[in-house]
């Protein structure tokens, strides 16, 4: 019998679809019958959906490079000028 336990340490696996089939229905059935842990994904895959509508824009990345070297300029170090960056560069 799985437990709420089981399912909160799975539940990125069950989301990823990173599991076997009768592992997924053994989740689905408790996910069915246990209200805490419906909400839990619900919760959970709402997050992942954003995440990975987030992560993949270039816009993201860019903002985070330049925070970065912000930050670095801030506590006084040089950043590198081979902080990763979205777009190609030309040879
Ligand atoms: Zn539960």
């Amino acid at each position: 019998m799985t437990d709420c336990t089981t399912v909160g340490r799975q539940i990125w696996d069950y989301l990823d679809h990173e599991m076997t089939a009768e592992r997924r229905e053994v989740i689905n059935a408790h996910i069915r019958a246990c209200r805490d842990c419906f909400s839990l994904v619900r919760f959970d895959a709402a997050f992942l959906q954003r995440v990975r509508a987030v992560k993949d824009t270039p816009l993201f990345v860019d903002d985070l490079r330049q925070r970065l070297a912000a930050a670095m300029r801030e506590q006084g170090v040089a950043p590198p000028d081979t902080l990763p960056t979205t777009t190609a560069e030309s040879p």
